[in-house]
């Protein structure tokens, strides 16, 4: 890695663009730098006549470890132009208008922003798919996992009632949902296949042809077709109660962070990527 090597690669292979989180050393953590590039990556393959599908995945040994609570180039003080919506900056707001012009913006607004984008996209799943990793997969329309592939939304240990898009339920049903978040333990590659969260459970060795084929042969269907049905199906979702619900649980969600900060010293609780590792290893044992 170098400081010039970019935080979201984009390459095409026929009709398929490639976008690949590229902070390997982080486990792809997400910070706002990579969301905006993601941002601009889909936007790229969207705009792009000759992009029919498209696949996100990570470089190195994790598809991502969630949002950016710990790396050097942690930014949630930072000014980006806005995108997802017409939210202010937050940076120098006050209390709970930052966090929620931010998390509106970068974490929310954001994944819904690409769940529409009207072109398939496959989620390539390997290595840890932590919390807002999981944020990423779920806005995909399917998801191919490695053998090791394995999910967790630890925040409930922030205190926090999951992450900022809170799709746990549809995705995967409520009473699993819940041990889920009340566990915040990882659930492998095989259960989340079992749960209906994963299509695919492939070895880690095929996972990137496996994924390739399967794109390009969706690649090779009618592209406004595609785009119907992905609405179709996405128009269901919505009305068995997903677009709703999120909202409801955003609110629930900036309850817990102001919480914390009103409390606490910060609006995670005092938690950082070290002391959550530390409290998975006390907890569960294993690295
Ligand atoms: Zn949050």
């Amino acid at each position: 890695m170098t400081a010039t090597e970019p935080v979201v690669r984009y390459e095409t292979a026929g009709a398929v663009a490639l976008v690949t989180m590229n902070r390997p050393r982080y486990g792809n953590a997400q910070n706002s730098a990579m969301t905006y590039a993601l941002d601009e990556a889909f936007y790229r393959a969207a705009e792009d006549d000759e992009v029919r599908a498209i696949v996100l995945r990570g470089a190195g040994k994790h598809f991502s470890a969630g949002h950016d609570i710990g790396t050097p180039d942690r930014d949630t003080d930072t000014s980006f132009p806005r995108r997802a919506g017409l939210w202010w900056d937050h940076v120098g707001k006050p209390g709970a208008e930052s966090r929620l012009a931010r998390e509106s913006e970068v974490y929310l607004g954001m994944c819904r922003r690409w769940r529409e984008l009207p072109k398939p996209v496959i989620a390539q799943v390997h290595g840890a798919c932590i919390a807002g990793g999981l944020m990423l997969a779920w806005v995909c329309d399917f998801i191919v996992a490695a053998d090791d592939a394995f999910f967790a939304d630890p925040v409930v240990r922030m205190g926090i009632p999951g992450v900022e898009y809170f799709a746990h339920p549809w995705v995967m049903g409520p009473r699993r949902a819940k041990e889920f978040l009340y566990l915040g333990e990882r659930i492998d590659a095989q259960r989340a296949l079992s749960w209906g969260m994963v299509n695919h459970v492939v070895p880690r060795a095929d996972l990137e042809e496996y994924t390739l084929s399967t794109a390009q042969r969706i690649a090779a269907m009618p592209r406004l077709g595609l785009a119907l049905t992905k609405k179709a199906v996405n128009q269901a979702e919505d009305l068995m109660g997903q677009a709703a619900g999120m909202d409801s649980v955003f609110g629930l969600h900036h309850l817990a962070h102001a919480h914390n900060a009103e409390v606490g010293a910060d609006s995670l609780a005092g938690q950082d990527a070290r002391s959550m590792r530390d409290a998975r290893r006390d907890s569960e044992g294993g690295s």
